[in-house]
C-alpha cells in the first residue's frame, strides 16, 4: 500500500536511471522516452554539462533569501531578457506560479496606472494554466474545479478558436487574454500565425494585455525559444517553466517595461524562487540551448518527426486522424483509445503521454537524435500494426 494520496493513476513502473532520450526501469528494462517529464527533461536525462554544474554549485552555494543579491539570477535573467522580448525576470518554482505571477503583473499594471478596475482575464476553453486556486479557475476545466469551489472571480473564458465570442467577451474591465500559444494538455492545439497576430491586435485596439503561457511550449520545444515568434508578434508577459530547468524546478514570469512599473519591492516574492541552485542549472540549459545552431537543429527533427508520424498516418487512416504540433512538441490526434494505446506503446519499450481531445503526447528530449526517431516511428509503427 503506497502512503502517497492518490491524485495520480500511475503506471506499474519505477525508473532507477536516465541517459539521454532512455530510461531505465528499477528491474532493468530500457525504454524510450518520448515523455521527458512532460517537456520538463528538455536536455534529456543526465546531461553531462547539467550533471557537472549542478556538483560544482552544490559545493559553493545552494540557497540563499531574495532579500540579498544571487548572482546567478541576475545572470539569467540578463540572459533571458537579451534573448527575448522581456525587459525583466521574476523567478519562481514551477509553472503554476509563474502563470500567477503573471495575473499579478497585469492587474497590478492597471492598479497602477490608475484603472484599477481593469482586473479581468479572459480565457479559452481547453486551456491548462496550472493547479493551483486561481490557475485552475482561470482554465476552467471542469474536471479539475470539480469541488474546488468557491470558484476564484476575474475569469471570463471564451470557446478555443470563437473569434465573435472573444471580441464580444472584451469590455471595460478587461485587463488581458490569457492564453497558451499551443494547447499542451488540451490536445497541442496551435494557434495559427494569423489569430495570434490578430490577438495582438486586438489587444492593442482596447488597450489590454497579452499574456502568452509557454510554461510547456517555450524554451526551444518548437524550435524558436518561444512559440509565438513563429508568427512573429511580441507578448506582454509570458509565464515559463518546465524546460528551463532541465529537471529541475524552475519557473519565472516574463515582462516588458510597460507592465512591469507596478511590480515595487513588496508585491511579490518567494522563498525558493530564483536560488543560486536553480538558477545555476537555468544558466547551463541556457549555455547548450542558446549554442549557435542549436534551435535550428530542433526545428530539423522536429520536421524529420512530422513527416515520419504523417507516413504512418497515411498508412494507418483507421487509428490515427491527425498529426499536429511544432518542432519537438507533438501531438498524435487517434480514432482509437489514447490509454490502451499508450499501453501499446509501453510494451513496445517507448513512453508517451496523454493529452485531452483523445491526443497522445510525444515530447522527447530536444537532443533527440535522427536515429531515436527513427526508432519512435518504428515502434509506433509496429504499435499501428499491432493494434
Ligand atoms: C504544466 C503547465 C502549467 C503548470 O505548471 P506546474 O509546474 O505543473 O505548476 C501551466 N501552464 C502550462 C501551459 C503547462 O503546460
Amino acid at each position: 500500500m503506497s502512503a502517497i494520496l492518490g491524485t495520480y493513476k500511475r503506471r506499474n513502473i519505477a525508473f532507477a536511471r536516465g541517459k539521454g532520450t532512455y530510461v531505465y526501469s528499477t528491474k532493468g528494462e530500457k525504454f524510450l522516452d518520448f515523455v521527458s517529464g512532460i517537456a520538463v527533461n528538455s536536455l534529456g536525462h543526465c546531461h553531462p554539462h547539467l550533471v557537472k554544474t549542478i556538483q560544482a554549485q552544490s559545493k559553493k552555494l545552494w540557497h540563499v533569501s531574495n532579500v540579498f543579491t544571487i548572482p546567478e539570477q541576475e545572470r539569467l535573467a540578463k540572459r533571458l531578457t537579451e534573448n527575448t522580448f522581456a525587459d525583466y525576470v521574476i523567478f519562481q518554482n514551477s509553472g503554476a506560479e509563474a502563470t500567477e505571477a503573471s495575473i499579478k503583473v497585469a492587474r497590478k499594471y492597471f492598479y497602477e496606472i490608475g484603472k484599477p478596475g481593469r482586473n479581468r482575464i479572459i480565457t479559452f476553453s481547453g486551456a491548462f494554466h496550472g493547479r493551483t486556486l486561481a490557475s485552475l479557475f482561470a482554465a476552467n476545466n471542469k474536471e479539475h474545479t470539480l469541488g474546488f469551489g468557491p470558484k476564484v472571480e476575474g475569469f471570463d473564458q471564451v470557446p478555443f478558436g470563437d473569434h465573435e465570442a472573444l471580441k464580444k467577451a472584451i469590455t471595460k474591465k478587461t485587463a488581458a487574454i490569457m492564453i497558451e500559444t499551443i494547447q499542451g494538455e488540451g490536445g497541442i492545439r496551435v494557434i495559427p500565425n494569423y489569430c495570434l497576430k490578430g490577438l495582438r491586435k486586438l489587444c492593442d485596439q482596447h488597450g489590454i494585455l497579452l499574456i502568452l503561457d509557454e510554461v510547456q511550449c517555450g524554451v526551444g520545444r518548437t524550435g524558436k525559444f518561444f512559440a509565438f515568434e513563429w508568427a512573429g508578434v511580441e507578448p506582454d508577459i509570458v509565464p515559463i517553466a518546465k524546460g528551463i530547468g532541465g529537471g529541475f524546478p524552475v519557473g519565472a514570469c516574463l515582462v516588458n517595461k510597460k507592465v512591469a512599473v507596478g511590480m515595487k519591492p513588496g508585491t511579490h516574492g518567494s522563498t525558493f524562487g530564483g536560488n543560486p541552485l536553480a538558477m545555476s542549472i537555468g544558466n547551463a540549459v541556457l549555455d547548450i540551448i542558446l549554442k549557435k545552431g542549436f534551435l535550428e537543429n530542433v526545428q530539423k527533427v522536429g520536421k524529420y518527426f512530422e513527416n515520419h508520424l504523417n507516413e504512418i498516418k497515411d498508412k494507418y487512416p483507421d487509428i490515427i486522424e491527425e498529426i499536429r504540433g511544432i518542432g519537438l512538441l507533438r501531438g498524435i490526434k487517434l480514432k482509437v483509445d489514447t490509454a490502451k494505446f499508450l499501453d501499446h506503446l509501453f510494451k513496445n519499450k517507448m513512453l508517451g503521454v496523454k493529452a485531452s481531445d483523445n491526443v497522445i503526447r510525444l515530447l522527447p528530449p530536444l537532443t533527440v537524435t535522427k536515429k531515436e526517431i527513427d526508432q519512435a516511428i518504428k515502434i509506433i509503427t509496429k504499435t499501428c500494426k499491432e493494434f
